[in-house]
């Protein structure tokens, strides 16, 4: 079993309602336990989740955010559920002469401490099926998963497929019933992508059927969720068929009104569902300042959507380096909610010396080759980083907008660069199943390293990325690299991490980057691939040389973190999701 050996998940809550009481003062909302309360709490739906500690493993940064939220309510008592789908198959990949093979494992919720509480059921047109609804309470928080051997694994079919859409439904109708079931109310839904709409339909009919006129119960619903974009593009989203309806959905449906209103929102006879989930979710949020200014949707008829930002954020306590983060308690960079100080935040910023990021640094670097003793390259072999060696580090999907293979379109000045800086350079991600392009693509990139001695002895692939390669890789490296074509990253986190570990960030002007302007970081800039390329590796040596002289380190660590600590700090992005929300 590859779980466990980090200490991923292991943080402290606050331990008083006292201490509660004086976060919600914190962020100004001092009536906010009259709102939230354990038996109406917070409700967050996600397809994806991304905590292997707990047993779920997701696919990218969708997922990841999903447990950061889970951990910061967690850590800061707020009242919350996840429901989610708890996988009974996930998906790895392992190297073989330098292709990517996928594999599946089997996962028993068992296996994770969730425990079983009941069955519901949902209808297709000719038959019933029956979900296992398990629950895990993590302090305030708790998972709530609906599971059954058919099930499947994260994204299994085609996007538009009738088993995305069984298992939407019953995440959305099976949900909403778990939820039921364990006696809770939702206080607010949050709607985390449009794979979860069926959650909101599954409200909306439970107050209709009980009695309460169907345009009442639409302003209330309306009124009470939210629905949280990370896509860009309403186009690219997949398609349902009104057959496929009334196949899965409607079955499930005991209005005839709410039906009818579904019904009312097909083309064609196809439905996106970004179409009925903006008319059922008042509140809508993308997640950037970028993202939410040029998110392109459009309602029924027509109208441009409107999105607040809630520019995402990450679990602190889980991301970064525990001695960092000991620090920046002791030193008056954050306060003990996660936040960045209130009185003196940018004086304790500055004076964080050389030295101490150099230390910090290094505690980090052991913390990753420690990981890396049971993790291999493409050649199955295991690595090491040497102590004094400095590292760039890339990891993320390996989808072709981030664009994984940029550093390699000149394949001598990247080993120049290395070899001049004793630097290495490692590489992590996954190619989505059935992606053939981007299959090709790593592929193409692994036989050059192969055929390049220098590249060979200083690039390291890793397959089968997962949160321990995320956390490992932004703990040890010196300067992490992010590269999405301008305009089409929502947020990104990876960066998060590197930046909030005292890491040079190495990026184009993109998703949550572009928050704050991009003299706060070694921007990439250019008109076309060829010259973000040449400035790319210009950063490159530059960050080489920053980390070899005192000063420059401290204007370039001061900087990012003076602009982005806030940014990415997880509680912040829960404050800005309660203020939105109450
Ligand atoms: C942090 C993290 C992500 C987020 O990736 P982005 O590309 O930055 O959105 C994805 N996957 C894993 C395993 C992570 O740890």
């Amino acid at each position: 079993m590859e779980h466990n050996h980090t200490n991923l998940g292991v943080y402290h809550p606050l331990d008083s309602v006292e201490e509660v009481e004086e976060f919600y003062q914190a962020i100004r909302r001092e009536r906010l336990t009259h709102k939230l309360s354990p038996n109406r709490p917070y409700c967050y739906w996600t397809i994806e989740t991304y905590d292997k500690s707990n047993g779920i493993r997701g696919g990218g940064g969708l997922g990841v955010l999903a447990a950061d939220m889970r951990r910061v309510a967690e850590q800061l008592q707020v009242p919350f559920v996840l429901v989610t789908p708890f996988y009974p198959w996930e998906s790895h990949q392992k190297m073989q002469n330098m292709e990517q093979i996928d594999y599946h494992e089997a996962r028993d919720y068992k296996d994770y401490g969730f425990n079983f509480v009941d069955t519901v059921t949902i209808k297709t047109a000719d038959s019933t099926v029956a979900l296992d609804v398990v629950e895990k309470q993590l302090g305030s928080s708790r998972f709530l998963c609906i599971t059954e051997p058919n099930f499947g694994e994260l994204y299994s079919g085609e996007s538009g497929s009738d088993h995305r859409l069984y298992q939407e439904v019953s995440l959305g109708f099976g949900g909403y019933q778990a939820l039921k079931l364990v006696g809770l109310r939702p206080a607010v839904i949050q709607l985390n992508e449009v794979a979860t709409f069926f959650a909101a339909v599954a409200r909306l009919d439970e107050l209709v059927s009980s009695g309460m006129d169907f345009y009442e119960a639409v302003v209330y619903t309306r009124k009470h969720t939210l629905y949280t974009n990370h896509t860009l593009v309403q186009a690219a989203e997949a398609t349902f068929h009104y057959n496929q309806f009334i196949k899965y959905v409607f079955p499930n449906i005991k209005s005839v009104a709410v039906k009818r209103w579904l019904s009312d929102k097909f083309t064609d006879g196809t439905i996106r569902l970004s179409t009925p989930t903006v008319e059922i979710a008042e509140l809508r949020s993308g997640v950037s300042k970028l993202h939410a200014r040029v998110a392109n949707y459009h309602d029924i008829n027509g109208t441009k959507i409107k999105f607040k930002s809630v520019t995402n954020g990450v679990h602190m306590r889980t991301w970064v380096l525990p001695e960092i983060m000991q620090f920046y308690r002791d030193h008056g960079v954050l306060d003990r909610f996660d936040l960045p100080t209130t009185r003196n935040f940018e004086e304790s910023v500055d004076a964080i010396t050389a030295a101490q990021i150099r230390e910090l640094k290094s505690i980090g670097r052991k913390r990753l080759n420690s990981i890396l003793e049971h993790r291999t390259d493409q050649y199955g072999n295991q690595i090491h980083i040497p102590e004094d060696a400095f590292l760039f580090d890339f990891k993320r999907r390996f989808v072709d907008y981030k664009r994984p293979t940029l550093p390699f379109n000149d394949p001598e000045r990247l080993a120049k660069i290395l070899q001049d800086h004793n630097a290495h350079y490692i590489l992590a991600g996954r190619v989505h199943m059935g992606d053939s392009n981007m299959f090709g693509k790593l592929m193409n990139t692994l036989h050059l390293i192969d055929q390049h001695p220098a590249l060979k002895e200083r690039v390291h692939y890793l397959p089968d990325y997962d949160e321990e390669l995320g956390l490992g890789l932004s703990l040890g490296a010196n300067s992490s690299i992010n590269t999405p074509i301008v305009g089409l990253e929502a947020c990104g986190t990876s960066w998060m991490k590197d930046v909030a570990n005292m890491g040079l960030l190495i990026s184009t002007h993109d998703g949550g980057v572009a928050d704050r302007a991009a003299d706060n970081y070694l921007t990439i800039e250019g008109k076309n691939e060829a010259q973000e390329t040449e400035n790319l590796y210009k950063q490159m040596e530059f960050a080489a040389n920053v980390w070899n002289n005192d000063s420059d380190l401290e204007y370039w660590i001061h900087k990012e973190l003076k602009a982005y600590l806030d940014v990415c700090s997880g509680s912040r992005m829960m404050r800005d999701y309660l203020n939105y929300l109450f």
